[in-house]
């Protein structure tokens, strides 16, 4: 059963243009597109739910998959012609466009603790193993490393991969692709984006590839930093929110500025 509330890992954004980033397309069907990010890192673009994002990113040993979408039939083997390399899966968060049922052909999944909570709505159905995540563990794919880094705010769990080789993340919805739905309060955001701007900037990270996208819009350090001080401008009264009458997730309240957009609930301020 899928409950309306986990489609809504986005807000509605009506001027928004649905786009996909670059990159050769190596695999294509109804449910989903994979382009090549670079030579050994691919994204998924899925069409249920604002171009929801998956990353297949590979290494010597072994590969990650990054979320695995909403309804992707036959992913397994979808993943399994485009690397030769064993699987693991990993989720950004729990919510049902990015561990839809297109888990179910993976045998165990890891996930950010801090999203169990969100198992018994999210995966009801899942007969695989649930495994967990560390923060600041690192995820060894023979030549290549990613970190694991709890970024919570838009669900208690939320968690991003960086490649410091490489020079970028992946972020799932952490910071919102422009446009965030916060699940949790203002100074755990703030404390997210601020220890995500610190790495950022400590090893050269230029972008965060999202988990949705409105157009070719990997997030940057700036909208990171922008985050944080809206969310201060937020915390101080300087600006107030106004009423959000489309917002899901019991978020009815919105902000806008400085180019970013935080949808929250009024107990998200304390
Ligand atoms: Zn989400």
């Amino acid at each position: 059963m899928v409950t309306a509330a986990l489609f809504l890992c986005l807000g509605i954004v009506s001027s928004a243009q649905q786009s996909y980033p670059e990159g050769k397309e190596v695999f294509k069907n109804s449910d989903v597109v994979f382009r090549q990010i670079d030579e050994h890192t691919w994204v998924g673009t899925g069409n249920l739910v604002y171009n929801e994002s998956l990353y297949l990113v590979e290494g010597t040993d072994k590969a990650v998959l990054i979320d695995a979408g909403t309804k992707i039939k036959g992913l397994d083997g979808i993943v399994a012609a485009i690397t030769k390399k064993p699987v693991i899966m990993v989720a950004t968060h729990v919510h049902g466009d990015h561990t839809g049922s297109s888990i179910d052909r993976f045998p165990e999944i890891y996930i950010n603790p801090g999203d169990t909570v969100l198992i018994p709505q999210v995966m009801p159905g899942y007969k695989g193993k649930i495994r967990y995540l560390a923060d600041g563990e690192e995820i060894d794919l023979g030549d290549r490393k990613l970190e694991v880094v709890f970024t919570p705010g838009h669900t208690p769990g939320s968690t991003s991969f960086i490649d410091k080789d490489a020079g970028y993340g992946f972020s799932g919805d952490s910071f919102g692709s422009g446009n965030l739905l916060l699940s949790m309060n203002f100074s755990t955001l703030i404390s997210t984006c601020e220890k995500m701007s610190a790495i950022m900037q400590k090893y050269g990270i230029k972008n965060l590839f999202p988990g949705h996208y409105y157009g070719n819009n990997p997030e940057t350090k700036q909208r990171v930093d922008d985050m944080v001080t809206l969310s201060k401008d937020v915390l101080t009264g300087k600006v107030k929110g106004v009423e959000n009458p489309d917002g899901g997730m019991g978020l009815n309240l919105v902000i806008s500025d400085y180019g970013v957009r935080i949808n929250y609930n009024k107990k998200a301020i304390n």
